[in-house]
């Protein structure tokens, strides 16, 4: 049986760990070494830490501290890794804590923290999943259940102190272009935890944390739904021994992460093992990781596919922006399902959390570009495919995600 490094109590305040942080930082001190080939067990917090409960209000979603975030396992010290390696990481297996069989899916309220689709969805929802081994459902949107396709959603090495710098500077860079718009979390010394570290060797540390939100050159919080059990990831390695951190659980999540809070998120354990490719960085010309996708995958093969173009919801013509594109073959999926019953809410969240594929299907056709969204049918209990009578409204309405009203 594989050793767990990094165990968490759910019933404690992730602050209280030691092995976990939430900042990217050189200084954090490794919170445990490994040898080449060796595999090991790191438990997890969810994102918040914990703060999202599993009841049928969305308040948590609301009130959520979004400087918290994330609380990730480790870093782990892998012996003899240096700058310029690979750091060749394994996803054994993946799952959910014994005594948490449960997710949350939500939209943030666009007073703290909004999304992609904030302007449709201001308010703070939830929607809870709960787990029947390999399958989920939610009490809060009937009418689905589907496999999960578990992983990470954020995963990285530490960065070197130039690496950190560059990411600081660079991000404030784009904060002093619209200082309230919102375009990225600089450091914030007051809610960050910083593993074991102490005194003022913390608060020196604390000052310049990155925050974990973006995905950066070290992977991080790449939100990459394919980076599940039994796949293979080669992260770039920036300092000695690697250190390695996990979080940001998934059970399940559709492409692109469009809910934000988030996939359906959960605490757990990752059992994985680890390989150092010696000088790897240059030898492969590796600038961001790279990966190998599992052998297991849920075998959904039928699909309802949505189009959409770099024209927004008002008409306004965008040039070739793959993100508007997206956001329109979301909307596009979304009315569609509104037609069987769903609330546009449980629609948005299906969206969030079904093995939903995003493809970037064209970007040279001035001035669209074109998205599609794969929305598998097999997940739903009744046909969604289009006929010549219609859809019919299997949904009656009776049960909807709770919503907050902003205080
Ligand atoms: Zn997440």
């Amino acid at each position: 049986m594989a050793e767990t490094l990094v165990k968490v109590d759910l019933s404690q305040p992730a602050t209280t760990n030691e092995k976990v942080h939430n900042r990217w930082h050189p200084d954090i001190p490794m919170a445990c070494w490994v040898n080449p080939g060796d595999d090991f067990i790191l438990e997890t917090y969810d994102w918040t830490g914990g703060f999202i409960k599993n009841n049928d209000s969305a308040d948590d979603v609301r009130d959520v501290d979004l400087t918290t975030v994330h609380y990730l396992s480790g870093p782990v010290g892998v012996k003899g890794a240096e700058p310029g390696d690979l750091l060749v990481v394994e996803l054994l297996d993946i799952g959910a804590k014994q005594e948490s069989q449960w997710g949350f899916n939500g939209f943030f309220s666009q007073k703290n923290g909004g999304g992609f689709l904030t302007d449709h969805f201001p308010l703070a929802q939830k929607s809870i999943w709960d787990f029947e081994g390999m399958f989920t459902k939610s009490r809060h949107i009937p009418g689905v259940r589907y496999a999960g396709l578990i992983h990470p959603g954020l995963i990285g090495t530490l960065p070197d102190p130039k690496m950190l710098e560059n990411w600081n500077t660079r991000e404030q860079k784009l904060i002093d272009t619209n200082p309230t718009g919102n375009l990225a979390n600089p450091p914030f010394a007051g809610t960050a935890h910083m593993g074991s570290l102490k005194g003022e060797a913390r608060d020196k540390a604390a000052a310049t944390g990155a925050r974990t939100v973006p995905p950066r050159e070290h992977g991080g919080n790449c939100d990459i739904k394919d980076l599940s059990r039994g796949s293979k990831v080669f992260f770039p390695v920036y300092v000695d021994g690697a250190g390695l951190s996990v979080g940001d659980l998934h059970f399940s999540q559709g492409d692109g992460e469009i809910t934000f809070c988030g996939a359906i998120e959960m605490a757990g354990w990752v059992h994985m093992k680890v390989q150092i490719i010696k000088g790897g960085m240059a030898m492969y010309g590796i600038k961001n990781p790279i990966f190998k996708p599992s052998i297991i995958a849920p075998a959904y093969n039928d699909y309802v596919i949505f189009e959409g173009i770099s024209v927004d919801e008002s008409g306004k013509q965008y040039y070739l922006d793959v993100n508007v594109a997206y956001k329109q073959a979301c909307l596009n999926a979304i009315e569609y399902l509104k037609k069987f019953g769903y609330s546009g809410a449980q629609a948005y969240s299906i969206l969030g959390t079904a093995p939903v594929q995003g493809h970037i299907s064209g970007v040279v056709d001035v001035p669209n570009a074109c998205a599609t969204l794969w929305l598998p049918t097999q997940i739903f209990d009744f046909d969604i495919n289009p006929n010549a009578s219609g859809p019919i409204k299997h949904i009656d309405g009776s049960i909807d995600m709770p919503i907050s009203q902003d205080k």
